[in-house]
């Protein structure tokens, strides 16, 4: 026999048994978005390498050590997209679609990070996320985290996440900012671990969310972000803050959320589960009005978040959230002479006259108890039966597969019948 082939490490497949909770969570996050008049946006998985390492920033983790990146056989440096943004703004400027404009879009598909393989964390995982352009003032900030908590309450999970916002400043106030915070971990260094002192040189606003309780037990003592604020960047976000209140969305905020991509200024977010463990982030994001021109763009303010599908399944699954629709309502059971086609045009019938009911032939020919024993299988709310004396006399029987009764019915009555037994 042929050795097999196996997925590669982090990728995964989603199984049928484990679709149907994947639609439910995406058509929840589709309808919200809808419902705030949000559009679409597609844009390849695949961009040049520099639109990332400009966008993200040269020493972030995901730009240092996470990228898929390969030459084509051109030999240009190609990356497959480990993050939804850049690819917008990229696709925005390209197109026309920002300078003085207003833009409010979403997307989703997968993205890649070669990070080391837990639960939450995978190599090819997918986003949900949403992007606005030419915005600049909080009201923005508010809308799109009062759309992410909608998210939530959607999917009946708003016990079970809490919101941790901060502002980070413009470039200019984390400048000085960072040298303050240099100077402080200087004195500090015997206490900071490898992963801390190579980014004090590179990233020091990383050392902040470090997960090291030693080094955030001396973080405590740290200069604070928030005095290093100007007056707009501070009158922004009391602004923002107010915005949520009036909501009656609940927050904290944490002086020492940062985020880990260079592009994020003024307001960053992170939604955070218990239910998860380690990779409690499900939806992180924030304001970027430097990104745009940073690729090369006019000016345009931005605000958005990445939300992480699989860690938004993981969850349901873990607080048993994961209850879905079942895949088949009426399964149509035929024996005798003649009595496939006529399941088949019944089956046909019922598609075209309740559109939202899931009808499955029996294929594959068998005795009834075969046949029933498939439609218990699949699932099945009720089954249809026909034999030859049903064709006969343009009868069918119906029968409940969870109660067991049966009765027989006109097929002229029974999309009446299906309705009701069915609620629909
Ligand atoms: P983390 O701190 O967990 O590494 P991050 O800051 O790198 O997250 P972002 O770049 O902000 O993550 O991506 C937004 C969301 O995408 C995260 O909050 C998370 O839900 C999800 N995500 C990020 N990386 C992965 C991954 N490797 N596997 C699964 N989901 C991920
Ligand atoms: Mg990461």
């Amino acid at each position: 026999m042929a050795k097999t082939i196996q997925a590669i490490r982090g990728m995964n497949d989603c199984l049928p048994t484990q679709s149907p909770v994947w639609q439910k969570v995406e058509n929840c996050l589709k309808n919200v978005v809808a419902s705030y008049g949000y559009n679409e946006i597609r844009t390849p998985i695949v961009e040049m390498t520099h639109l990332f390492s400009r966008a993200i920033g040269e020493v972030t983790d995901v730009v240092e050590k996470e990228m898929y990146t390969f030459d084509d056989r051109n030999g240009d440096s190609l990356t497959l997209r480990p993050e939804g943004t850049a690819g917008c703004v990229r696709a925005g400027i390209e197109n026309g679609l920002l300078y003085n404009q207003e833009q409010r879009l979403w997307y989703t598909g997968p993205m890649f990070r070669h990070e080391r393989p837990q639960k939450g964390r995978y190599r090819q995982f997918h986003q949900f996320g949403v992007e606005v352009f030419g915005l600049a003032t909080p009201d923005t900030d508010a809308e799109v985290i009062m759309l992410s908590s909608k998210f939530w309450r959607d999917l009946g999970v708003e016990k079970h996440v809490r919101l941790e916002i901060n502002s980070i400043g413009s470039s200019e106030e984390r400048q000085e900012y960072r040298t303050a915070l240099v100077a402080f971990l200087e004195q500090h260094v015997d206490v900071l671990d490898e992963d801390c002192k190579r980014r004090m040189h590179t990233n020091p606003l990383r050392v902040l969310d470090s997960k090291n309780p030693e080094v955030q037990a001396i973080l405590k003592d740290a200069p604070r972000l928030s005095e290093y604020l100007n007056e707009e960047s501070k009158q922004h976000f009391s602004q923002v803050c107010e915005l949520l209140d009036a909501a009656g969305i609940e927050y904290t905020v944490n002086e020492r959320l940062v985020r880990g991509l260079d592009y994020y200024n003024r307001t960053v977010f992170e939604w955070i589960t218990e239910s998860l463990g380690a990779q409690g982030t499900v939806c992180a994001g924030g304001r970027y009005d430097g990104l745009v021109e940073q690729l090369g763009g006019k000016a345009t303010p931005g605000f958005g978040f990445g939300l992480g599908i699989e860690r938004l399944v993981l969850m349901l699954e873990t607080l048993e959230l994961n209850d879905v629709r079942r895949s088949v309502d009426v399964y149509v059971v035929t024996a005798g002479e003649g009595t496939t086609m006529a399941g088949m045009k019944l089956a046909e019938q019922l598609r075209d006259q309740l559109p939202s009911i899931r009808v499955m032939n029996h294929l594959g020919g068998g005795n009834f108890k075969k046949q029933f024993k498939r439609a218990d299988k699949v699932g099945a709310a009720v089954a249809l039966v026909l034999g030859e004396n049903e064709v006969q006399d343009n009868t069918v029987v119906l029968k409940d597969l969870v109660g067991g009764e049966q009765s027989t019915h006109s097929q002229d009555d029974i999309i009446a019948k299906l309705s009701d037994v069915l609620s629909v």
